[in-house]
């Protein structure tokens, strides 16, 4: 069987070997971007050499990225432990051409190394283009083979990728694997594409257009390729399982987990031991790449992430902190590929045990508040934001981990409540602030803190309240 390390060196040495240079992965936190609140994505590291500012002595490259997908703009946290196929850390591979080769040769690469290389039933898979994208149709008909009813047209921003606002953009293609009628779920384009049966594995993207201001688009004179696999979802396929959760590096977590809780991995606590093997990942990682919990920007969703997975521990019965046992087994899994991770260790394993030493008490009062609160509720009934925002107050719970709690009982929070109360807090703290006795400085004081939110990162225009709590 194709163990992780295995698939992610196939990958590299395909790409190599057709003149790629190999490059590693960039850090969780974005170098040179303030506005993106982690690297979700391979090509983060490239964007300029996308937009041509930047020149580097190659003009095709292959990497396999960390990404984190929590707090931001793709923030996948609320699916973790409920699908198959999210995490809030993953590995993406994928493989760029700057002003190279374009369409048909990105199309050639991908669909030799699935079924070439890795050998997977060519029946198994379909791909979705861009409604427009003729083109890209024509040659999927052309080199795959792929009849048109596995060629699906999708006319949302789903198949169209945009840098930002104005910058590179194009029409994106999509690669599918079919699981089987056992698993729920439509083909992508269908009401229920949400399920897991058609899993999303491979994104091409065909980088063709420069867009300037709103209705000026113009063909790039050399356009470019950005793809994106998701390691984990491709690892189960290759290793015959339908689940990510069931591969081999985070299988080995899981059972870490239950071992050390004694607790069934695939038991009632099966959606437990899979946010604490998820959470753990992305908390090391993100702290091996210099990120501390702490109570604003980038610190905080670590925080978010590590007291999600904490209470979930807690929970299960772990007399003693949970994650920081189980580092030894994340290093073993992942620690030669990424050995940040084993200069890391010390850090990382005396960060998770301080937290998580410290959450349990809070934990505790905290969630027998939220039992109290909820045994007075009705059916169907939601949490006070009130309750909430006391919860996140006085026992430091993130707004998502009462939504996590409360999500198995099939309850949910009164979210503008919860704002509201945190609006008349800020409010009250305004007003008790005995300030600098000149009313016009401590305004001025206030609309900055206000606006710029956390200190380290600066946040996105759009980001909702949540993103700074
Ligand atoms: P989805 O629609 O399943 O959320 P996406 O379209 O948001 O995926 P892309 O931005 O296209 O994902 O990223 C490229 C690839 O990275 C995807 O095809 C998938 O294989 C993988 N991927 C994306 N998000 C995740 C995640 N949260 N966990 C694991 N793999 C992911
Ligand atoms: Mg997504
Ligand atoms: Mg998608
Ligand atoms: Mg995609």
């Amino acid at each position: 069987m194709a163990s992780s390390n295995d698939i992610r060196a196939t990958f590299l040495d395909y790409f190599a070997r057709n003149g790629h240079s190999v490059v590693e992965s960039s850090p969780l936190v974005p170098r040179n971007d303030p506005t993106l609140m982690f690297t979700n994505s391979g090509m983060v590291q490239f964007k300029n050499v996308f937009t041509g500012q930047e020149r580097r002595p190659y003009s095709r490259a292959t990497t396999a990225q960390k990404c984190v997908r929590a707090g931001g703009k793709h923030n996948d946290l609320d699916n973790v432990g409920y699908t198959a196929r999210h995490h809030t850390f993953f590995e993406m591979l994928g493989n760029f051409s700057f002003g190279d080769y374009f369409k048909e040769q990105a199309i050639t690469h991908a669909w030799t190394l699935l079924t070439k290389d890795f050998a997977l039933p060519k029946d198994k898979l379909l791909v979705t283009v861009y409604h427009e994208d003729e083109e890209a149709a024509a040659l999927w008909r052309k080199i795959a083979g792929l009849p048109d009813e596995r060629i699906i047209r999708i006319a949302t921003s789903d198949n169209f990728w945009r840098m930002g606002d104005t910058g590179p953009c194009g029409p994106c293609s999509e690669i599918f694997f079919d699981h089987g009628p056992h698993i729920a779920g439509g083909p992508p384009g269908s009401p229920d594409e949400d399920g897991d049966r058609f899993i999303e594995i491979w994104n091409l993207v065909f980088m063709q257009y420069e867009e300037g201001p709103p209705g000026t688009r113009t063909a790039l004179p050399r356009p470019s390729i950005d793809t994106g696999m998701g390691l984990e979802r491709f690892a189960a396929i290759l290793q015959g399982k339908h689940d990510n959760y069931d591969t081999d590096t985070l299988r080995a977590l899981i059972l870490a987990s239950a071992e050390a809780t004694g607790r069934d991995p695939d038991g009632a606590e099966r959606t437990s031991h899979r946010v604490v093997a998820d959470h753990l990942r992305s908390s090391c990682f993100l702290m091996a790449d210099g990120v501390l919990p702490s109570n604003e920007g980038r610190g905080y969703v670590l925080r978010r992430i590590m007291r999600r997975a904490m209470r979930h521990a807690y929970q299960m019965g772990a007399a003693d902190p949970l994650m920081p046992r189980l580092v030894p087994s994340l290093v073993r899994q992942m620690g030669q590929a990424y050995p940040e991770l084993v200069q890391a260790q010390a850090l990382m394993t005396e960060t998770l045990r301080l937290e998580e030493t410290r959450f349990r008490s809070l934990l505790e009062r905290g969630l027998s508040l939220l039992a109290e609160e909820t045994g007075k509720l009705g059916e169907g009934q939601t949490l006070a934001g009130d309750v909430a925002f006391k919860l996140y107050d006085t026992y430091g719970f993130p707004l998502d981990l009462t939504q996590d709690a409360l999500r198995e009982q099939g309850r949910t929070v009164d979210v503008s409540g919860f704002e509201d109360a945190m609006a008349e807090q800020r409010t009250r703290a305004r007003a008790a602030w005995a300030g600098s006795g000149d009313a016009a400085t401590d305004r001025v004081w206030f609309d900055l803190k206000e606006k710029l939110g956390a200190t380290e990162f600066l946040g996105y225009a759009t980001e909702s309240a949540e993103g700074e709590i």
